[in-house]
C-alpha cells in the first residue's frame, strides 16, 4: 500500500469546477497583481480569525518580515522566539538585522516555554515571536503577560494553525500581529506561495500595507523604504474557493487524530501524556513508554496540521539508528510517508552559530529533534490507511 504524508488530489478535485472558474475570472480580468481578488480574501481572513485587518502577502516567511519591519526591529534589537520551530520564525529576524534569541519549548505541545523566554528578557529584546506548531496554540496568556511585563511586541507565527483557538480567541489574533502561512502543505493551502498578516492596530496595518508594496504613498513617492510582499490575485482567487470548506478540513484532521489516540494509546509502550499546560512537564518524565502521543493542553483547538509523535530510546535499545530514525524507514518500507519537523533546532543551525547561540542548552529541542516523526494526518487520509499506518506502528514495536 501507498500512503503518502500528503495527498491534495483529492482536496483539490473535489473543488474542480470552482477552482477553474477562479482561475478564468483571473485570467479575464488581466489583473495579475493586487486588486479586488486579493481585497475579497483579506476580508474572508479576517472574519474567520475575528481581526480588524488582514494583508495579503507573498508567503508566510514574508507576513513575518513584513511585521517585523513595520515595528521597526533591526540592529541591535533582539528578537526571543522558540529554536524548534521552522527556519523562517528566526531567518526573518537575522533577516532585519536583529539577533534570534532562542528559547527552550514545551515537550508535550512542541510550543515555545514561556519561563525560559522569560529568563532570556535583555533591555535589548523588543519582542517575542510565539509559534503556534503543528496547528496548536502556544501559551498564549503567559506570553501576552510577559509582553505586558516588558513592553515586547507579539508576533504569532500561524503559519501551521490559521483557525486554530486559544481560549476561544484565534491563534494570531492574539497579539501585535499574527502571520499566516498558504504554503500548499499547510491547513489552508494555496496553489503557490502565499500568506497573510493580520493585526487589531489601525496604524500599525497602514503601515504593513505602505511598506507591502515599496512604502510607497503615492505610487512613486517613498517616505519608508518597503519591499516587495504582494500577493497575486491568483492565488487569492483560487484560495477563496476553499476558505468555505475549511471547518470541515479541521474537523476532519481533528477525527482522524482522535482515532489515532484511541488506537494508538491501546498499545503497549506507547503513552498517552496529557497535562493541561506547558509548566506541567517539569521534570520531563520521559521513562516508561517508546512512543509518546501529542497531547492537547487545556482551552486550546488544534487544527492538527500535524500529528506528530515521539520515539523515545529506552535501555533495551540497542541498534545504531535512533528509533526514531527506525520507525521512520519500517514505515517507508511499508509504503507509508512520515516526516521529520525539525531535525535540527535553531541555536544549532551553522548559520546561527556565530552569535554563540549554538552553546546554549536547550535540552527539550535537542530532544525533540531526535524524536519527532510526524505521520500522515491530512482530511482525506482514508481510516484503512490509518488503520495500516498503526499496524505498522505496532508491529515495529513489537519487532
Ligand atoms: C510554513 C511556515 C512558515 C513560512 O511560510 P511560507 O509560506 O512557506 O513562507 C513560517 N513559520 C512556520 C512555523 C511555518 O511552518
Amino acid at each position: 500500500m501507498k500512503v503518502p504524508l500528503l495527498d491534495l488530489g483529492e482536496q483539490n478535485a473535489a473543488l474542480r469546477t470552482e477552482l477553474d472558474a477562479a482561475y478564468a475570472r483571473v485570467m479575464r480580468s488581466s489583473q495579475f497583481i493586487m486588486g479586488p481578488e486579493v481585497t475579497e480574501l483579506e476580508t474572508a481572513c479576517a472574519q474567520v480569525v475575528e481581526v480588524k485587518h488582514a494583508i495579503g502577502v507573498s508567503s508566510g516567511t514574508d507576513a513575518i518580515l513584513l511585521a517585523l519591519m513595520v515595528l521597526g526591529i533591526g540592529p541591535g534589537d533582539e528578537v526571543i522566539c522558540p529554536s524548534f520551530t521552522f527556519f523562517a520564525t528566526a531567518g526573518c529576524i537575522a533577516r532585519v538585522g536583529a539577533k534570534p534569541v532562542f528559547a527552550d519549548s514545551c515537550g508535550t505541545c512542541f510550543n515555545i516555554e514561556v519561563a525560559d523566554a522569560a529568563a532570556k528578557v535583555t533591555p535589548r529584546t523588543k519582542a517575542i515571536i510565539p509559534v503556534h506548531l503543528f496547528g496548536q496554540a502556544a501559551e498564549m496568556d503567559e506570553v501576552v503577560a510577559l509582553a505586558g511585563r516588558y513592553n515586547l511586541a507579539v508576533i504569532e507565527d500561524a503559519a501551521q494553525a490559521f483557525s486554530a483557538q486559544y481560549k476561544g480567541r484565534y491563534a494570531g489574533s492574539i497579539g501585535t500581529f499574527g502571520t499566516y502561512s498558504f504554503f500548499p502543505s499547510k491547513n489552508l493551502g494555496g496553489f503557490g506561495d502565499a500568506g497573510m498578516l493580520v493585526t487589531n492596530d489601525d496604524a500599525l496595518a497602514e503601515k504593513a500595507r505602505l511598506l507591502r508594496a515599496h512604502g510607497a504613498k503615492p505610487k512613486y513617492f517613498h517616505k519608508m523604504v518597503g519591499a516587495n510582499f504582494r500577493m497575486d490575485p491568483l492565488q487569492a482567487a483560487l484560495l477563496r474557493v476553499k476558505v468555505p470548506h475549511l471547518d470541515s478540513y479541521s474537523r476532519k484532521r481533528a477525527a482522524n487524530a482522535v482515532y489515532y489516540q484511541e488506537k494508538l494509546s491501546a498499545l503497549p509502550s506507547v503513552a498517552l501524556r496529557d497535562g493541561p499546560h506547558c509548566r506541567n512537564r517539569h521534570p520531563e518524565n520521559l521513562s516508561g513508554f517508546k512512543v509518546m502521543l501529542p497531547t492537547v493542553h487545556e482551552g486550546r483547538l488544534h487544527i492538527w496540521n500535524q500529528y506528530t509523535l515521539r520515539v523515545q530510546k529506552t535501555e533495551a535499545w540497542k541498534r545504531p539508528e535512533s528509533p526514531r530514525d527506525a520507525l521512520r524507514n519500517y514505515l517507508a518500507m511499508k509504503g507509508i510517508g512520515a516526516e521529520i519537523y525539525y531535525a535540527r533546532p535553531m541555536h544549532m543551525q551553522e548559520c546561527f552559530a556565530l552569535s554563540g547561540e549554538s552553546k546554549s542548552k536547550l535540552p527539550v529541542c535537542e530532544r525533540l529533534s531526535d524524536q519527532v516523526l510526524s505521520i500522515p494526518v491530512y482530511p482525506e487520509l482514508p481510516r484503512e490507511h490509518q488503520d495500516y499506518i498503526v499496524e505498522a506502528i505496532a508491529e515495529f514495536l513489537n519487532g
